[in-house]
């Protein structure tokens, strides 16, 4: 049997039929970051003696039947912008470094009563700013397909982990496309759900209003149960949904013939490389021979998706940040001279620079005499943005899109113009200035042998469609390759 291989539910399935154990799976885990982490650095912590400790109380809440879902004994990885009780949560800045929050994030409960068995804490963008898990004050990540490329971001050390078998899922948090973007980048398959459908009570936040948690994994049917297990209505979290449908798995063998599918024309015209559109040309071919209905249509908001993202973006990071003053949260400046002066050099040496930009934008955009003509003007731009979407879901089901226009870039290009970089979020901001599901699944690979994935957008609720469809995609690709055994050397 090669644990390595397997999917999270196929792991729990032998588990529950007694063929391997907990710790096998937990073992299995820790051998592959033994032998990969050197070199991709998918994990800011990690909580070896805990799990091994772990897996043998959740072997025995397995026989007693305390644990009966089907992901018990599953390992998981968990972003390091989500409280873990006792346990350092960073948000991969020197501000955070020495904080250990006193609860739990609500998905780690939920995580727990599940039976799962949390690995440690990943890497990302600062504060979840970027979109190559450069931003982190404690390293880069590696792509493990390619170690010169970045993972993407900003849940690179999650989807990154999953890639190179250092996990079976993950958690990872998307506010303008950090789960669907590195997914895409990684070879793995990520889901970003509906505003509102998993609680972000101890999710730290960056911009209040577009943050979800979110599940990454192997293949669409894990991240699926793992979404079963993080949803639901949290009163901790005033934003969070009552829904009633949370049986995501439930349509998963389903066949989607004469389901309807969109495509942006526009998203395919300049600026999007030849080769993921090819990739992506491709995996419509799959869906229509699946007896799918693909159809192009126009979308006439896409060049102030990203100027509307940005500024809403920034101005809630200002505001949300500006609780880290050097009093309340572990890091403060050794030196100062009165109140101010401590304020801002706590700010100075505790921020890096990409979090530093966006506070500047943010607090531009919300200054007096500039609130009308940014910020007010971005949340009308918003609300065109959903009216667009609304009107192209009466006609299809699913929205179909590159997750990003280009495969993973080189370690260190892209910090260099930060507004190219922010360009290369087209295809996933608008999910979240409305409100949307998205879900990235695994379509090609480029002449480097680097991911490319498509992202499959569902009308709000509508994650059961976008799961059904990534699934009979799956059906019809086949499996998708692995990156060999620690990705290529450097
Ligand atoms: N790259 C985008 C940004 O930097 C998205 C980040 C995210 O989804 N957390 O804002």
């Amino acid at each position: 049997m090669d644990l390595e291989k397997m999917t999270a539910l196929e792991l729990a399935e032998k588990i529950k039929q007694r063929q391997i154990s907990v710790l096998d799976g937990v073992k299995t885990v820790f051998s592959a970051i033994e032998k990969n982490e050197p070199h991709v650095h998918a994990y800011l912590d990690l909580y070896k003696k805990e799990a091994y400790a772990r897996a043998k109380q959740v072997e025995e809440g397995i026989m007693e039947g305390v644990y009966t879902g089907p992901l018990a004994g599953v390992p998981i990885a968990v972003k390091d912008n989500i409280c873990v009780k006792g346990k350092k949560t960073t948000c991969a800045s020197r501000i955070l470094e020495n904080f250990v929050p006193q609860y739990n994030a609500e998905v780690i409960d939920r995580l727990e009563k599940a039976g799962m068995v949390i690995i440690g804490k990943t890497n990302m963008d600062e504060f979840a700013m970027g979109s190559t898990t450069e931003t982190s004050a404690y390293g880069v990540t590696r792509n493990p397909w390619n170690q010169e490329h970045v993972p993407g971001g900003s849940s690179g050390g999650s989807c990154a982990a999953v890639a190179a078998g250092e996990t079976y899922l993950a958690l990872g948090s998307d506010t303008g496309g950090s789960i669907r973007q590195p997914s895409s980048f990684c070879g793995v398959t990520g889901i970003k759900p509906t505003y509102g459908t998993v609680s972000r009570y101890g999710l730290i936040a960056y911009a209040s209003s577009l943050d979800q948690i979110g599940p990454v994994g192997k293949n669409t049917a894990d991240c699926a149960a793992l979404l079963e297990v993080i949803a639901g209505h949290d009163p901790k979290d005033s934003t969070s949904l009552e829904r009633k449908d949370l049986d995501f798995s439930e349509n998963l063998g389903q066949r989607i013939a004469g389901m309807k599918f969109g495509v942006p024309k526009e998203y395919l015209a300049k600026g999007l490389d030849p080769e993921v559109k090819n990739a992506f040309m491709e995996a419509l071919k799959i869906l229509t021979e699946q007896g799918a209905i693909v159809e192009f249509f126009s979308v006439e908001t896409m060049e102030y998706m990203i100027p509307a993202y940005y500024i809403i973006a920034s101005a809630e990071a200002s505001s949300n940040l500006e609780r880290f003053d050097g009093v309340k949260y572990g890091f403060r400046a050794k030196s100062y001279e009165g109140l101010h002066d401590m304020y801002y050099k706590t700010r100075t040496e505790g921020f890096g620079d990409e979090v530093k930009r966006r506070i500047m934008l943010g607090s531009f955009v919300l200054s007096a005499g500039y609130y009308d003509a940014y910020y007010l003007k971005a949340l009308k731009t918003k609300a065109l943005i959903k009216a667009e979407f609304d009107r192209a879901f009466e006609k299809y089901d699913v929205i179909l899109a590159p997750a990003a226009p280009y495969t993973a870039p080189k370690i260190g290009e892209s910090l260099k113009d930060p507004l190219a970089m922010y360009l290369g979020d087209i295809y996933t901001v608008a999910v979240n200035l409305c409100g949307l599901p998205g879900i990235t699944v695994p379509c090609g690979l480029d002449e480097k042998g680097l991911p490319i994935g498509i992202q499959m957008i569902g009308n709000c609720f509508g994650e059961k469609k976008i799961i059904r469809s990534a699934s009979a995609f799956e059906r019809g690709r086949g499996e998708f390759p692995a990156p060999e055994k620690g990705g290529r050397e450097r």
